[in-house]
């Protein structure tokens, strides 16, 4: 199943043959049984003196005990514990508690221990202090371990940070993810299958606006991804299955090296992203919280594209595209961003600007099925189908739970989050978005 190490991918290599030269700030990242023996010779590698370990009580519970045994000999390193109460928000007062015991400590580097919320806490505090961090997986709950970017609420807005330093290194022990809810790991199968849209929405941006893409990158994680599906299928919806778990953080992982070669996101996330975005956001300006967890978002999002392709795709189905079908939509967006206080004017002058160029090329997207991207997810989608039933993950609205209204609202809105296009931009100009919202 492993056909290639990681260690291997990671390495610094020669100019690509999509003409750069990819390059990563994380050195390791160590999976599987007896991750965490590697975690005190990988801190003497980075020089470290003292280190300070951020954890929240159930992080601790699930990862302390073992974190100390493995560092119970290492006297030349200091180590020191920062437990946050409760469940910790990415916010930027805890932020502020994390960075002052960073300077309090004078930690010269920094260990997230837990998911997605200390992971970008730990991030952004790092960052700030200027000091190296590497990161202890709790839960193989979504992608952004090895990602550049972090959100942090900010008197109520999630603030995004962009190119900020990922983690050295990131210690993944199946004994520590194994304690995490089965709900987080359904969230990270979520995130993972969401890349066979968001490489789809890469090749669809490359093939219309030009858009770099590094078909060795790509091809990394469509094997990834096969091989996840190949497991997910055989695990038969089991979430604790060991080889399914194994392979899912594999691609949780390489999914964020693929993110800091290409120096974006753009391999990562598509329009089943931009769908959990825009539900994000509402939930956030209306009652201050995700409607659920990213990947359980992502993978509602993910099946209104995948069933967009496929239409997009379906030969025997007359379409045709015009800017004036999104123009109106774009419009009247403007004035529901502005009623949830979102300023969002400058990415929607961008994405109508963007339509009236392109949108004359999308018709020569439904004659590209053979491309690898393409033909990845059209092979694929019927197994998705299968899958994403079999492992009870949201199809319908009702599952994330979300009302018709904000149903509605994350789909169609997802052609406004970023301004480049994605298959929800296709099924938009082809005037037959309305069908794509699944109750
Ligand atoms: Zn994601
Ligand atoms: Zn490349």
């Amino acid at each position: 199943m492993n056909t290639t190490p990681i260690a291997s991918i990671l390495r610094p290599e020669a100019a690509c043959a999509c003409g750069h030269k990819h390059t990563t700030i994380t050195e390791a990242v160590y999976t599987g049984s007896g991750a965490l023996t590697n975690l005190a010779p990988f801190l003497k590698h980075l020089g470290t003196e003292s280190v300070l370990f951020v954890y929240d009580t159930n992080t601790y519970a699930a990862a302390g005990k073992s974190i100390e045994r493995v560092l119970s000999s290492t006297s030349a390193i200091a180590c020191k514990n920062l437990v946050l109460d409760g469940t910790p928000h990415a916010d930027e007062t805890t932020v502020k508690i994390i960075t002052a015991e960073m300077i309090k400590t004078r930690a010269t580097c920094a260990a997230a221990v837990g998911s997605g919320t200390i992971s970008d806490l730990v991030k952004v505090a790092a960052f700030t202090c200027r000091i190296p961090y590497v990161g202890i997986a709790t839960a193989a709950s979504m992608d952004g371990y090895l990602s550049a970017n972090a959100t942090i609420i900010t008197d109520g807005n999630k603030v995004p940070f962009s190119n900020i330093n990922p983690p050295r290194a990131v210690f993944a022990d199946p004994g520590i993810l194994r304690t995490a809810p089965s709900r987080m790991t359904l969230a990270g199968l979520g995130d993972a299958l969401g890349k066979i849209t968001s490489l789809a929405d890469w090749k669809l941006n490359h093939l219309i606006r030009g858009e770099t893409y590094c078909n060795d990158t790509a091809t990394m994680l469509r094997c990834e991804v096969a091989a996840l599906l190949d497991n997910a299928q055989r695990a038969d919806g089991d979430a604790g299955d060991d080889r399914f778990t194994e392979q899912l953080v594999r691609v949780l992982m390489l999914t964020g090296i693929a993110m800091q070669r290409m120096g974006n996101s753009t391999p990562a996330s598509g329009g089943e992203h931009c769908i959990s975005h825009a539900m994000e956001m509402k939930g956030y300006a209306e009652r201050h919280e995700a409607p659920s967890l990213h990947g359980l978002q992502v993978a509602y999002g993910l099946g209104v594209t995948a069933a967009a392709y496929a239409a997009i795709f379906d030969a025997s189905r007359a379409m045709s595209f015009a800017a004036d079908n999104t123009a109106g939509l774009l419009e009247s967006h403007r004035t529901d961003w502005r009623s949830l206080k979102i300023s969002m004017d400058d990415i929607i002058s961008k994405k109508k600007d963007l339509y009236s160029t392109y949108c004359s090329a999308f018709a020569s997207i439904r004659t590209r099925n053979d491309d690898e991207d393409f033909s990845f997810l059209l092979h694929n989608n019927k197994r998705l189908g299968e899958i994403i039933g079999m492992y009870d993950l949201p199809k319908r609205a009702s599952q994330i739970p979300l009302s018709e209204r904000d149903a509605s609202f994350a789909v169609t809105h997802a052609i406004d989050v970023r301004p480049r296009f994605n298959a929800v931009d296709l099924i938009a100009a082809a005037g037959i978005i309305d069908d794509y919202i699944f109750l």
